[in-house]
């Protein structure tokens, strides 16, 4: 088969596959991304926009570690995103809020966070917060609310103007995406490097293969020796008509999109791969958000949607060379959003194994075989 020149194939063009185009764009590779078809589940379409650091690895250090660089690297990586893109994608990180209305779920983050200090120590900053202290703060916080914690390093993006700007931003540092490119088969290619078949027929040759294919790398990890079982996770969202005041406080459940809606989500449910949203998950949402800001009671809602995670087995990011072809990658995880940053910088280190080369053995997938 004749090869074409594609040093570098990305499967995979979502906010992982895109980001990690970038770094290796950067370090001087040619590179492609192929992306699928409209019916793909993709995550980066449907998210809650968050760059988020509380609690994420409160059990795990190298992930509480990954998380807090990467919300370092943030605002240099947002400001970079709109040269290159010429678009605005609504960075805010000043800071946000975990609700809370159990006494009870708030001692067990306050728990979380106490271990994720320790894990961090002076690098992050949390604060616990009464309700009344919360109150006294933002005008407008219910009287449900029995406490709230708040770190100063947490923020959002506009989740789909990020996806594009990162479309744009690979194009405009040479790379090639191609859409409606559905890979069906990856085979190791005698003489090195990898043919891609394409739901097409196409075939298409690469020297080294990253697979970022959120719950589409299901179907092909196994075909070049991974053993990581990505499943995924439903997310339900809502979203309010446009308000023309500003909401006073961000948090991990309810935020104003730069454009006026305010999102409301949060949910957690194993159901396959039905991202459908439900009448009963949706009230729940409701109930929190007024709980939370009773003047939400007054507003319209007007569009609801499910969106499924794409989940390791310990929701943990996968960063692994294939033990089986050493040209394979596969790069998986949830949080994509937050960790952008670092896929398209430090991840191209690793993946090229130069002498900056972050230790990212803690999220090989041999931990799923331990
Ligand atoms: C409800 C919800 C809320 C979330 N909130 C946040 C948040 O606030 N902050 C945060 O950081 N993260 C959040 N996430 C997680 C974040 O959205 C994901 O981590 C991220 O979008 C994953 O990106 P991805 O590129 O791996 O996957 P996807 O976005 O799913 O992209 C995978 C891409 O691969 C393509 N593809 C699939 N199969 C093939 C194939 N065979 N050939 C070629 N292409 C293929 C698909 O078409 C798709 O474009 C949330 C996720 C959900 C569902």
């Amino acid at each position: 088969m004749q090869h074409k020149s594609t040093e570098i194939t990305i499967v995979g063009g979502g906010v992982v596959g895109l980001s990690v185009a970038m770094g290796l764009l950067d370090a001087g590779h040619r590179v492609q991304v192929l992306d699928g078809v409209d019916s793909d589940m993709r995550a980066s379409q449907g998210n809650f926009g968050l760059i988020w650091g509380q609690g994420k690895g409160w059990n795990f250090a190298p992930y509480a570690k990954w998380t807090y660089a990467a919300l370092a690297k943030w605002p240099a990586f947002g400001r970079r995103l709109t040269d290159l893109s010429g678009m605005d994608i609504a960075v805010e990180q000043n800071g946000g809020f975990e609700f809370f209305t159990n006494a009870d779920e708030m001692d067990e983050f306050a728990g979380m966070l106490a271990n994720q200090q320790a894990h961090l120590g002076n690098r992050v900053n949390h604060e616990i917060l009464t309700g009344d202290e919360v109150r006294g703060q933002i005008r407008g916080i219910g009287r449900d609310v029995v406490g709230a914690s708040f770190s100063q390093t947490d923020g959002h993006v506009n989740p789909l103007r990020l996806l594009r700007a990162l479309r744009l931003a690979v194009k405009a540092l040479g790379g090639r995406i191609t859409m409606d490119a559905h890979v069906t088969k990856i085979t190791p290619a005698t003489g090195g490097g990898f043919d891609l078949t394409l739901a097409d027929g196409q075939q298409i040759g690469t020297g080294k293969v990253i697979l970022s294919a959120g719950l589409g790398a299901m179907k092909l990890a196994g075909d070049l020796g991974f053993k990581t079982r990505i499943r995924p996770q439903r997310g339900e969202l809502l979203i309010t008509e446009k308000l023309g005041e500003r909401l006073p406080f961000l948090s991990s459940t309810i935020r104003q999109v730069d454009e006026g809606g305010i999102q409301i989500g949060g949910t957690k449910a194993d159901a396959g791969m039905d991202d459908s949203e439900t009448l009963n998950v949706m009230a729940g949402l409701a109930k929190h958000a007024v709980a939370v800001f009773p003047a939400l009671a007054d507003v319209r809602v007007v569009r609801a949607w499910g969106a499924l995670r794409v989940m390791s087995p310990d929701g943990f990011p996968v960063y692994a060379q294939s033990q089986r072809h050493s040209d394979a990658y596969l790069v998986t995880c949830h949080s994509g959003v937050t960790l952008a940053p670092l896929h398209a910088s430090t991840l191209a280190d690793w993946i090229e194994n130069t002498t900056n080369a972050p230790d990212l053995e803690a999220f090989d997938e041999h931990r799923f075989s331990l």
